[in-house]
């Protein structure tokens, strides 16, 4: 006989959420690491998150990830928000903590460990951020965080763009909004990032930008994780730039989720295999 017939439970709460795929690679992290762990896709409406939450504290689920329309009005119902989280406006992430549920937002420091991976340090680097939307809003508080002394947000929605920057700005970065009109013209910098929604599977277009302005020691990165090379990356490969997918990110923000919710480091390899393997039998 086993000592406990009850596996820990965790998930994610979206709608829509069919087409997510994060319950593939926190399965696989379950698995490596031994752990009777599961992670249920739950289909939640906005006007049931209320309800949801109070199922989630009355199950005792270990806690759940967030994801499209429910990030922002999440906020709500957790009992405590990390200081990141709170600068972001968003939470992606819920960990219960005794009777306590407490948010974190684990999308830009997903983001900086995947360029950390990649060998990109950000400390006194410049970024373009394209895009002004929550991703791009995750990714410019945390790159600040991580030393970045130069954010420029391009963004369609001028006031968002302006947003971003807002909160980002201070002594140690400075951070602007540029507008986007048009073909956009890309500033120098280090690091490139395509954080706008545009290129995702079954879009196939990419960001309307001046490809020309990208040069071969620029870093061009994408959060679009399906597919994995967006033409948004093979055109900033053909100006010689070398390039990273938005897998990184996606793997590393789950595997910091793993880790706040078990405790334990995360079977990063099996993530990534597990993600990859999903992506090639699409
Ligand atoms: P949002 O809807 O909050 O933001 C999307 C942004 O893209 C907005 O700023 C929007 O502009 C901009 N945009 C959309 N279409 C265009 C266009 N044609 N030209 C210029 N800008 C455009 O979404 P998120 O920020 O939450 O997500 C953005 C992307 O990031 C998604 O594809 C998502 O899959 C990906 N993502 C990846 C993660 C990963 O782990 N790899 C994690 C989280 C997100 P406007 O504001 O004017 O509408």
């Amino acid at each position: 006989m086993k000592s406990s017939y009850r596996s820990r439970l965790v998930g994610v709460f979206g709608s829509p959420v069919d087409e997510n795929p994060s319950v593939v690679m926190n399965e696989a992290a379950f698995a490596a690491a031994g752990l009777d762990w599961r992670y249920i896709t739950m289909l939640v409406e906005p006007q049931d998150l209320a309800a949801a939450f109070a199922g989630l504290r009355a199950m005792n689920f270990e806690g759940v990830n967030l994801t499209i329309p429910h990030k922002v009005e999440g906020m709500k119902y957790v009992d405590e928000i990390s200081p990141g989280a709170k600068l972001i406006g968003a939470i992606n992430h819920v960990v219960r903590k005794g009777d306590r549920l407490v948010g974190d937002n684990t999308d830009g420091k997903g983001f900086v460990e995947g360029l950390r991976h990649a060998g990109m340090e950000l400390t006194g680097k410049s970024i373009v951020v394209l895009g002004a939307g929550g991703a791009s809003r995750a990714i410019c508080v945390e790159c600040a965080l991580a030393g970045c002394t130069e954010i420029q947000i391009l963004g369609r929605t001028a006031s968002k763009a302006g947003e971003i920057a807002d909160i980002v700005n201070n002594n140690a970065c400075i951070a602007r909004a540029l507008p986007w009109e048009g073909t956009a013209r890309i500033p120098a910098c280090d690091i490139l990032i395509n954080a706008t929604s545009v290129g995702l599977a079954p879009d196939p277009n990419c960001p309307d930008i001046r490809y020309e302005d990208i040069v071969p020691g620029m870093f061009v990165q994408d959060v679009i994780p399906n597919p994995l090379d967006t033409l948004f990356l093979q055109k900033a490969r053909q100006r010689g730039a070398k390039t990273g997918s938005g897998l990184s990110m996606l793997v590393q923000q789950g595997a910091i989720g793993f880790t706040l919710w078990t405790g334990q480091k995360a079977p990063l390899e099996a993530m990534q295999r597990a993600m990859e393997q999903e992506n090639a039998s699409q």
